[in-house]
């Protein structure tokens, strides 16, 4: 086995900084497997009786966590940054406009989870011949307990049934693999950790560059272990071995968009059930809480998928927050993708020009935790002589008692989730997971609590502002 695989595997994976994003194990001899860990997130194990060389690819340069690859700016100045209608915003990275919206025609926004712009993006480059295929993540029918993965899908109806927002542990290692395998014109679709590392594969490996035509970025708050899905159905009554599959984002009429619900199907008391309720009611579905988040979540910086031809998000603001049918942040960074969204504005989608600062606004609290919060996460890393990749964010401890604090607690919130499933899963009882978290949730919700001071100050702006107004 080569030295690089062995660096690779006792920075990046031995310190918890994978994201299991597979391209590792994807390499042309590569000595390494993607399997689901203990706590059921995807991570390279080494294959046994495996031949001592080096690969023809440095995995060190393909991975989106090691200190050795490019970072997400460099990577979007090389793509985007010699076009002339290209600006550039250190939240949203290169991009040429930016938009919020949803589809009109079909029923992408219906089965979609936001306004349905990934799917209908998707769509439009398989119509126009522009790709044969979309990579992208899809249920699995048969019952392995692997209720996601990614797969390919080569007509609309075959998109449509792989909508929606997987929060779900999943790998490309497979999928790759077909890619090498099979000739043509594809476009993937990823959170951004694993657009970065398919373009950094697609840096070095001819195949996958000229193959991988266009890049779907998802905004991303974090990723989930397995057992965010088993405990959603768990709590509602479905045992973890027995879930068969679960709608993370099913929308719920006259509600606000971010009010959404969760609905599962599996059995319960030997019978087949269909079972849901809004996500706020449950106890692991909190995302401010950070349960089952994979740690390498914790140091990332790129919120937008800085490296795709396009990003779609969630439109997280008031004014479009109201409507619960989901609307869609969107930037567009490729002058192809520009062009569809021109020539489809007047009939088939209903987009509105955005600024850089409002989209920031719809991710206001990814980006605080991501770049304000990674800066003392990394800080702790230094001063405790851990090792941890190079980021874009400087280490620094210049934040508020209060700040350093949440960050902390929200760090132990994630730790402590997997420990507590652990002890659930041993006592075959969900109440042993609320036991052991009970406490912990508290305490971080006082932490995060506005002060009184803070309160009345509010109070005191609202009625300036109101006064002001008149
Ligand atoms: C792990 C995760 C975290 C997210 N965090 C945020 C966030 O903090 N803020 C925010 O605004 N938006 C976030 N999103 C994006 C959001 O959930 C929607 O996916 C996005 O708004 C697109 O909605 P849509 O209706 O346009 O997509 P749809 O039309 O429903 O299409 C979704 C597409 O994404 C693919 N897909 C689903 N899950 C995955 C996955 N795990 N990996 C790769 N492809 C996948 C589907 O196969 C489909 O092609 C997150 C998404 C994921 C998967
Ligand atoms: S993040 Fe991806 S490339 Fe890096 S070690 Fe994990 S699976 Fe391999
Ligand atoms: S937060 Fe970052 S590292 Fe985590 S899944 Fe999203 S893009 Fe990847």
């Amino acid at each position: 086995m080569g030295e690089r695989i062995i660096e690779l595997m006792n920075t990046v994976v031995e310190n918890d900084f994978c994201i299991g994003c597979g391209v590792c194990a994807s390499l042309k001899d590569s000595p390494l497997t993607m399997k689901l860990d203990q706590f059921g997130k995807y991570r390279p194990f080494l294959n046994e009786n495996m031949q001592q060389r080096d690969l023809e690819v440095n995995a060190l340069t393909v991975c989106p966590f090691s200190s050795d690859s490019k970072n997400e700016t460099e990577i979007g100045k090389e793509l985007f940054g010699h076009n002339e209608k290209t600006s550039f915003n250190k939240y949203t990275g290169y991009y040429i406009k930016n938009y919020v919206g949803h589809v009109k025609e079909g029923e992408y926004r219906e089965k979609g989870s936001s306004g349905g712009m990934a799917n209908w993006i998707s769509a439009q480059l398989l119509n126009k011949k522009l790709v044969d295929a979309v990579i992208h993540v899809k249920s699995v029918n048969n019952s392995n307990q692997v209720l996601f993965k990614y797969q390919i899908s080569h007509s609309e109806s075959e998109l449509y049934n792989g909508a929606k927002s997987r929060y779900y542990p999943i790998e490309m290692s497979q999928v790759i693999k077909l890619v090498k395998e099979n000739k043509g014109k594809y476009a993937i679709v990823g959170i951004p950790c694993f657009i970065k590392s398919i373009r950094l594969l697609a840096d070095q490996d001819k195949e996958v560059k000229e193959r991988i035509k266009y890049f779907i970025g998802l905004v991303c708050g974090h990723l989930k272990s397995d057992m965010f899905a088993k405990s959603i159905g768990w709590e509602l009554g479905i045992e973890p071995e027995k879930l068969k599959s679960i709608d993370f984002r099913k929308k719920l009429e006259g509600r606000l968009a971010y009010d959404y619900g969760v609905e599962v199907e599996g059995e319960k008391n030997g019978k087949d059930v269909v079972l849901g309720a809004p996500s706020r009611e449950l106890y692991t579905t909190n995302w401010g809480h950070g349960l089952f988040k994979y740690n390498a979540c914790e140091f990332c910086d790129d919120v937008l998928a800085e490296t795709a031809d396009v990003t779609l998000g969630d439109a997280w603001l008031p004014e479009y927050s109201i409507d619960s049918k989901g609307t869609n942040v969107i930037v567009v960074r490729n002058p192809v993708i520009q062009k569809i969204f021109e020539e489809s504005k007047e009939d088939k989608v209903h987009i509105e020009e955005i600024s850089p600062e409002k989209v920031f606004e719809s991710q206001a609290g990814g980006f605080r935790h991501r770049r304000d919060g990674l800066s003392y996460r990394l800080y702790l890393k230094d001063k405790n002589n851990e090792w941890r990749p190079k980021k874009r964010v400087l280490p620094s401890d210049k934040h508020s008692n209060k700040r350093k604090k949440i960050y902390a607690k929200r760090a132990v919130l994630s730790q402590e989730s997997f420990k507590a499933y652990k002890i659930a899963e041993k006592q075959k009882d969900f109440k042993a997971f609320i036991n052991h978290m009970d406490y912990i949730i508290e305490d971080y919700n006082k932490t995060v609590a506005p002060s009184y001071l803070s309160k009345v100050l509010r109070k005191v702006r609202k009625k300036v502002n109101r006064l002001v107004k008149q």
